[in-house]
């Protein structure tokens, strides 16, 4: 991946290096030629008037003073110079063109030559004829004709141009070991943070749950980083709830079945009569067992999303009211005031076996953690499309680190409290479950030692 990820972007310092000296070049070499061209141009324009004043200075056509002009003429630039009756007077041409042409073995004559063929190819050429004047008359007509796209013929140019090459090349080369170098920087940059979490992701599948990782940027690898040490943690979290889920749940069952086991063991030896009392006692026993390995096979079948639900039109108002009357004599003996005003009837789609459980839980909570001389309430209040049902306790109240893991299962605040009221931490998991199943919402507010209140919100019936 590193050697992947270095070699890819290579490749693209490559490219682009490539296409970008590329397009320097042909953007120069067309700016240049141009520039050449107008320079030709330029120079072509004062011919008449040089010649003229040659002539004019002279008396005649001086052949140093020619050569002289020739001298400045641009390279690839030939003018036939002629009497106005057409007779060849001379042949201009850079000196320095004869010399480029006798080195090459192809050129002839000198400075002066008649000679048209060139070391070099041109492709277009462009004529223009200038009328050399005097006051007294024409003195002669210049049949030009020079290259119609300038190249770099003059050496000073070709140094010019090849010192332009080089430091591009130069630049291009310093550009190509600089990304060379950041790419190997970043791609190291990139790839450590990765070989660290697939190190730690090892050791997490090795059972090391405290494993984290470094977050060292925000960026989409941090963001991994967290995500991976929040993965972490939910785990760590989950073994932690399961461990202390085992040992409670064996408490749960060792409890009732030692209480069952010693009532037996008492009846064998007579020590006490089977009658009706102790074997209420007994019976209640076992319907703690049967209770709990319900909830467990409930909220296992929920959290699958296999929790069958039979929705029917429920009124939720009744429905409270005869849960309220299985667990009034509960609340009543424990001295606990209640308070719950009947209101109309309100429908709700649901699951009449699966709501009762839900609000039983609430309840049934609130009864086990209130004080006596308590006080519980249920308030319920019909919105425009939906009904929120409170119930409220004036109970011990949930400390505030606990109150996001209350839903999650086997969670238990004040551990040995619970365990004195026989929870398991699976009622209010449950409650959750249900809530969901019926598209409403669960939420808590609470005070240590100033009370609970646990509000469903459930939507109506259309
Ligand atoms: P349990 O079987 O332990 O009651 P629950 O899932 O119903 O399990 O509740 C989880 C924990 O939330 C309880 O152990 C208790 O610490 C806390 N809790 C729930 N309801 C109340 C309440 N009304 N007042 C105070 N604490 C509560």
């Amino acid at each position: 991946m590193h050697k992947r990820l270095f070699f890819s972007s290579l490749a693209i310092i490559l490219v682009t290096l490539l296409l970008s000296m590329l397009s320097v070049n042909l953007v120069f070499q067309k700016q240049f030629s141009d520039y050449l061209t107008r320079s030709t141009e330029e120079t072509l324009e004062q011919l008449p008037e040089r010649l003229s004043s040659s002539f004019l200075s002279h008396g005649c056509w001086d052949p140093d003073s020619l050569y002289s002009i020739s001298h400045s003429l641009p390279l690839g630039t030939h003018i036939v110079l002629k009497e106005p009756n057409g007779t060849i007077i001379m042949s201009l041409i850079n000196p320095m063109e004869s010399m480029m042409q006798n080195d090459s073995g192809i050129g002839m004559g000198m400075g002066m030559g008649i000679d048209m063929g060139l070391s070099y190819s041109i492709e277009e050429w462009k004529n223009k004829s200038f009328t050399i004047s005097s006051p007294n008359g024409i003195l002669a007509i210049a049949d030009v004709r020079y290259p119609a796209k300038a190249k770099v013929l003059n050496p000073a140019d070709q140094s010019f141009v090849s010192a332009i090459y080089q430091s591009l090349l130069f630049a291009g080369a310093l550009a190509l070991i600089i990304g060379i170098l950041l790419s190997y920087w970043t791609s190291r940059r990139l790839i450590s943070p990765l070989q660290n979490l697939t190190k730690a992701a090892q050791r997490v599948g090795e059972g090391h749950l405290d494993e984290h990782v470094s977050v060292m940027t925000k960026d989409e690898v941090g963001q991994l980083a967290i995500a991976f040490n929040g993965m972490a943690d939910s785990l760590k979290k989950q073994e932690h709830l399961r461990k202390q889920f085992t040992a409670d749940i064996a408490h749960e069952l060792r409890t009732p079945l030692t209480s069952i086991r010693s009532y037996i063991e008492a009846f064998q030896d007579g020590v006490l009569p089977a009658d009706k009392e102790n074997l209420t006692i007994i019976n209640e026993e076992i319907e703690r067992l049967v209770g709990l390995s319900s909830d467990l096979k409930d909220l296992n079948v929920a959290e699958m999303g296999a929790l069958k639900l039979n929705f029917t039109q429920v009124d939720i108002t009744e429905l409270i009211d005869k849960t309220v009357n299985k667990l009034i004599p509960l609340i009543q003996e424990k001295g606990i005031a209640f308070e719950w005003e009947k209101p109309a009837s309100v429908f709700i789609e649901g699951d009449e076996y699966h709501l009762t459980r839900l609000f039983y839980n609430l309840i049934h909570n609130a009864y086990k953690f209130t004080e006596s001389n308590g006080r519980i309430s249920i308030q319920m209040e019909l919105r425009q499309s939906d009904v929120r049902i409170s119930v409220c306790d004036s109970g011990i109240g949930i400390p505030k680190e606990d109150l996001p893991f209350i839903f999650e299962r086997f969670y238990r605040a004040e551990k040995s409290r619970s365990r004195e009221t026989g929870g398991t931490g699976i009622g209010l998991a449950l409650v959750q479950q249900i809530t969901q199943l019926h598209r409403g919402t669960l939420d808590v507010e609470s005070n240590p030692g100033q009370g609970s209140k646990f509000t469903v919100v459930l939507p109506c019936a259309p």
